[in-house]
């Protein structure tokens, strides 16, 4: 029988914000610890060779976390683990499988359920670039079919693995009908990207969502300096996740588990100031002239998008015209990130693809951190009116404008 699951274990539920600090780290205290271990062992001797052969067969057959060391670090990691029990504590499942990257995650998602003869995905756009471009390129061997929310059931076949969304979406903020989506779904899984939402604003399998996928490189770290995936679901699920991540080894390193648990453990207070910044922002955005439409969830959040005039300022001197904020793609650092959708996150996806969608080539996407309000927006306004400005940069920051590329380096 297997122990080692949470669900066995698993405590009655506590507020998100004790579970975001305690959740993985139960049995700290009785080791006579207060931070959680960092375990970098890529491989665990035993002396008992027939015991092991056991183990492993048992993890073949079943997925199953181990009892006891895992082996070998490509099976699991007692730090990373820690990780994974408080991510599917916040979000409310039996349990969560991390990986190297979102995209990773993403990836093993897939070669589930095409390992199971089902290749066929059914997708809403937006969703991130890559995700995006990795659907749409078949290169997992699937076949995607895009639509409309309301068209969903109808494209639904029988070899249907996973239906794919994401809310809000990436980059244009869109918000789906979860509730709505999950029973169109019927009996197919469906996988809601919650990256931006995080489990502080939203949890998706409360919606009936079945596999819940965050790019942990973005909230969840919220530092800007890890790279990491998971996927939160259901034990059945979790057990053919972490046969995939075994047998293709897209694990995510220790030092990465470690920082992520930490990052946790900051999150319900990082999303709640940076949302109440960027809910301000989004307002003063769509009250200034310069500024044609302003993206902002109801569900609130920290990612603001917003469309410039063409005619006062082009989203290109936007991105030239900071200073404090940085123009960098990612999102969901503790500092102010603001990148053109069109130019680099969305790069990948087709043009005609990217504006049916929504994600106009004005279209500026920001990741508000947890600078004060009033800096930002003096930042923002400069950089609003940065027209013919560009030159007037900071030493170290100078735009890639033509000329500046003849500029010996
Ligand atoms: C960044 C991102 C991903 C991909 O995650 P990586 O960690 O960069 O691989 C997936 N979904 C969304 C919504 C993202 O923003």
């Amino acid at each position: 029988m297997d122990t080692r699951t949470d669900t066995a274990a698993r405590p009655a539920p506590r507020a998100l914000a004790t579970e975001a600090v305690h959740a993985g780290r139960e049995d700290l205290a009785g080791l006579g610890l207060h931070a959680p271990p960092l375990d970098l062992s890529t491989t665990y001797p035993s002396y008992d060779s027939r015991a092991e052969a056991a183990r492993i067969d048992e993890f073949a057959a079943t997925g199953a976390r181990l009892d006891g060391p895992p082996v070998y670090a490509r099976l699991d990691n007692p730090t990373t683990a820690r990780f994974e029990t408080a991510l599917a504590r916040l979000e409310g499942t039996e349990a969560a499988v991390a990986f190297a990257s979102g995209m990773a995650a993403l990836t093993a998602t897939l070669l589930v359920r095409a390992s199971m003869g089902l290749r066929h995905v059914v997708a809403v756009r937006p969703l991130y670039g890559c995700s995006d471009h990795l659907l749409t390129a078949g290169l997992l061997g699937s076949e995607v079919t895009w639509v409309d929310p309301a068209g969903i059931e109808e494209a639904i076949r029988p070899d249907t693995g996973l239906v794919m969304v994401e809310s809000p979406a990436n980059p244009t903020l869109a918000e789906l009908d979860l509730r709505a989506i999950a029973h169109a779904c019927g009996s197919v899984p469906l996988l809601a990207d919650n990256t931006f939402a995080t489990p502080v604003l939203q949890r998706p399998v409360e919606s009936g969502a079945r596999l819940v996928l965050h790019s942990a490189t973005k909230y969840l770290g919220g530092h800007g300096d890890v790279l990491g995936g998971v996927v939160a679901c259901d034990e059945e699920f979790a057990r053919k996740l972490r046969q995939v991540r075994f047998a293709t080894g897209g694990v995510l390193h220790p030092l990465a588990g470690y920082l992520l648990l930490r990052g946790l453990s900051t999150l319900p207070v990082r999303v709640r100031a940076a949302s109440a910044t960027a809910a301000e922002l989004a307002r003063r955005l769509g009250a200034d002239p310069r500024v044609t439409r302003v993206h902002y969830p109801r569900l609130g959040g920290a990612m603001v998008a917003f469309e410039v005039d063409g005619d006062r300022v082009e989203p290109h001197e936007v991105i030239a015209g900071v200073r404090l904020i940085t123009p960098a793609v990612s999102l969901g650092s503790v500092d102010t990130l603001i990148q053109h959708p069109a130019s680099i996150s969305h790069r990948i996806v087709a043009e005609t693809d990217r504006q049916a969608s929504g994600v106009s080539d004005r279209l500026l996407r920001m990741s508000v951190g947890l600078e004060d309000v009033e800096d930002l927006w003096q930042d923002l306004d400069a950089a609003l009116s940065a027209r013919g400005t560009a030159e007037d940069r900071a030493p170290g920051q100078r735009s890639a404008r033509t000329e500046d590329r003849h500029v010996p380096a």
